[in-house]
């Protein structure tokens, strides 16, 4: 198995100085995997976005690519130029551009309705300066009016000038290479990382999982059930079924991988090092 696959690992912006203090420890442990960046998540409407700032210009004082992630939905143009300068002024390289999800409440969609607007944005406003990722979703987007839209929509995106993609999470390895067949032959060719989240607590990610339209298949899922609240066995087969989709990635060509840390260094480096990626 290659030893060089890329490896990027995602954070959420932490909401207290204790959170804060655990993803410092978490960074230092995870720098020792040499991502390629560390992106952060950025919350739609504003809520969380002074911390998305603090935790991306830590990282990059630490020495490390920081990639914010930047969602348009209810925002001004003027909103997301302000952001795009001042990311620029402190060096920021790397963007994940999304359209986001409105926080329920909030009605105004903004400026930019779609995700490929924003690219647009972007490249209009800053040229070549950022290198773009934007998301692909292999079990297709759950508002998306068909499979073919979804994928169109995301060809918008590329055509945009999107330099790469990562995915939303999946358990179902053909869904990905299916999605990757279909890019292919639609002429998109940039680079589609598999978004990788580790398992360590079924009962959660059944819930965000319904949420954000990723399928858990049946046998796991029944599998996961049976365990009740085994905590020690869900981790363990958690690490044997996402550690073999990644295996399995790697020999079919997938481009790095990103994982979706939540802030914590255990699961990552566990599967990093079942993936002999440690170093
Ligand atoms: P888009 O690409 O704009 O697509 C959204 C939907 O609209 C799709 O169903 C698409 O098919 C459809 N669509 C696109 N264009 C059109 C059109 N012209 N007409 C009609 N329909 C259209 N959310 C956050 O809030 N903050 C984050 O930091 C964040 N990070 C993420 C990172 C990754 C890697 C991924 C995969 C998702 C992330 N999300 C984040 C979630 C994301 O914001 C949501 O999934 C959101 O609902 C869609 O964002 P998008 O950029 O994919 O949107």
């Amino acid at each position: 198995m290659s030893t060089k696959t890329p490896i990027s690992i995602e954070f959420f912006p932490p909401q207290t100085s204790e959170g804060a203090d655990k993803l410092r420890s978490t960074r230092a442990k995870l720098a020792e995997l040499k991502p390629e960046f560390f992106s952060v998540t950025f919350g739609a409407g504003g809520s969380t976005q002074a911390r998305t700032f603090e935790t991306v210009f830590e990282i990059r004082r630490e020495g490390h690519e920081a990639a914010p992630h930047l969602s348009c939905i209810g925002s001004t143009r003027d909103q997301i130029r302000a952001i795009l300068q001042r990311y620029k002024d402190e060096g920021i390289r790397r963007i994940v551009a999304l359209r986001g999800d409105l926080p329920s409440g909030v009605g105004d969609p903004g400026e930019l309705r779609y995700a490929n607007e924003l690219v647009a944005f972007i490249r209009a406003e800053t040229g070549s300066h950022f290198h773009i990722e934007v998301a692909a979703y292999p079990e297709y987007h759950p508002q998306a009016r068909s499979p073919r839209d979804d994928l169109l929509a995301f060809k918008r995106k590329v055509d945009a000038g999107a330099d790469s993609a990562i995915t939303q999470y999946f358990y179902n390895l053909d869904a990905y290479l299916h999605f990757r067949d279909e890019c292919t032959a639609l002429g998109i060719g940039v680079p589609i990382v598999p978004g990788i989240m580790p398992i360590v607590s079924f009962s959660k990610l059944a819930r965000f999982s319904d949420a954000c339209g990723a399928e858990i298949p049946r046998w796991m899922r029944r599998k996961f059930e049976s365990f009740g609240d085994d905590s020690d066995s869900i981790k363990a087969f958690g690490l044997d079924v996402v550690s073999d989709l990644c295996e399995k990635l790697i020999a079919a060509g997938a481009p790095g991988l990103h994982f979706y840390s939540m802030n914590q260094a255990g699961p990552t480096m566990a599967l990093c090092a079942r993936l002999g990626l440690t170093n």
